[in-house]
């Protein structure tokens, strides 16, 4: 005999204590009566929330990894109005880029920086700023998709600035870059862009930014993952060996670019934003193109933003999240795996992920539990987080490395929940 089907209000009722608002039940619970699947209200319910954004265990071992926002950053407490525009000193309104563009100017030494929605917000914005309506030059070399569709040529079009392609795919020199730009008149900019995410090896040659900076236009850099200075002094162990010939803001511009741009969630290490930093005639022109209120951050934002800088500022490595488990030392690494008392614990390769450095492996220890168990533990275990892991060869690995230390409970729970 085929069940008849409760009400729609009913069904809805019945999955009350999740805690998702009434209208979405209902809605959900038309949906399975239509489809005859009303036994399945709890999965679908569960379902349902797992499409919200929420706190997830990133245990892959990609220290940046794109689908679980990059790098791991606290929100601010919220629920306060801020003095973002408005100068307490004079009562008046102010700009919300002064402050914040004074602290990444003193951590990059750079005249003047402001702040934009990410990296490729602020590429677009140089562009438009600087070069509409004219040329930019660039490295065949480099005319290359970062990833999420940045697409250098992409963002030159929709700046109206025009492409000047300099040299060939392997090989690019200063004297090319000369050639355009006199057989080209109105290039108003060099624009260097950093192969965060691919290597061209074998035959090939590359302008340096000291080099780029002897033509007689504005050299942009863009270095895209954000390393401030590559002696990295907020480490009390300095840089990583895994960090070299990274290209960092402060060595950048030291070498002569007028301005860099970065992202402020690669190995920056915080929220998503993107900073422009150099030359302040420059950085004034980007302030004043109407793209820049388009592309300009929020509150919660620059104040995320603030306390990173001042962190840095502080040198004070181990109050940022990435730094922490980037430089994580292998020893408490395998004391944490081994406290879990499950599985067998291996040694790994992390990587840093986010489309930077993309032939680099750091070295790590996680757990390694046979089989496929990548499902149970990213459903969350009796409401706790889910767990992302990673899956090779079809056994199943957590990467201790990305893993918070303040989770290992949590990944204790559920490990013990498997069975
Ligand atoms: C990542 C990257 C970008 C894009 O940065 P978003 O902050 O993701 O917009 C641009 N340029 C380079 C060189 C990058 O590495």
């Amino acid at each position: 005999m085929v069940k008849k089907p409760p009400s729609v209000n009913d069904l809805a009722l019945s999955v009350e204590d999740s805690g998702i608002p009434h209208e979405l039940l209902v809605q959900e619970a038309r949906l399975a009566i239509a489809e005859n699947d009303w036994e399945n209200m709890g999965e679908r319910v569960k379902h349902l929330q797992r499409s919200f954004i929420q706190p997830v265990v990133n245990a892959t071992g990609v220290l940046l990894h794109t689908n679980l926002g990059r790098a791991p950053w606290r929100m601010p407490a919220s629920d306060f109005s801020s003095n973002i525009e408005f100068d307490l000193e004079s009562g008046n309104r102010g700009s919300r880029q002064t402050s914040i563009g004074n602290l990444f100017a003193q951590l990059c030494e750079a005249e003047s920086a402001m702040v934009v929605n990410n990296c490729s917000a602020a590429v677009l914005l140089v562009l438009s700023a600087l070069a509409s309506d004219q040329g930019v030059a660039i490295s065949r070399s480099e005319l290359v998709e970062i990833g999420g569709s940045f697409r250098v040529p992409d963002i030159l079009e929709l700046s109206s600035a025009y492409l000047v392609e300099v040299g060939t795919t392997n090989k690019t020199r200063l004297i090319d870059y000369q050639k355009a730009i006199d057989a080209h008149r109105d290039v108003a900019m060099t624009l260097k862009v950093h192969q965060s995410n691919y290597k061209i090896v074998g035959f090939t040659e590359e302008t340096s930014v000291e080099e780029l900076a002897s033509l007689k236009i504005p050299l942009v850099v863009d270095i895209g993952s954000g390393l401030l200075d590559s002696s990295c002094p907020w480490l009390s162990s300095g840089p990583p060996r895994w960090l070299s010939g990274e290209p960092a803001a402060k060595q950048t511009l030291l070498s002569g670019a007028d301005l860099v741009t970065f992202s402020c969630d690669k190995l920056l290490g915080g929220p998503q934003a993107g900073i422009i930093a150099g030359r302040s005639d420059l950085i004034e022109k980007c302030l004043r193109h109407p793209f820049a209120r388009v592309l300009r951050p929020g509150s919660h934002t620059l104040i995320s933003l603030q306390e990173l800088a001042l962190h840095y500022l502080r040198r004070d490595g181990e109050q940022i999240p990435f730094w922490k488990m980037a430089s994580a030392n292998l020893e408490e690494l395998k004391i944490r795996a081994e406290s879990m008392n499950m599985g067998e614990v291996v040694n790994l390769d992390s990587v840093p992920g986010g489309g930077t450095l993309p032939t680099v492996v750091i070295p790590s220890v996680g757990i390694r539990l046979s089989g496929d168990r990548s499902w149970e533990l990213r459903r969350g275990f009796q409401g706790s987080l889910p767990i992302i892991t990673r899956v090779r060869d079809g056994d199943t690995f957590l990467d201790f490395r990305t893993i918070d230390p303040a989770y290992d409970q949590v990944i204790a729970t559920a490990l013990g929940g498997l069975g």
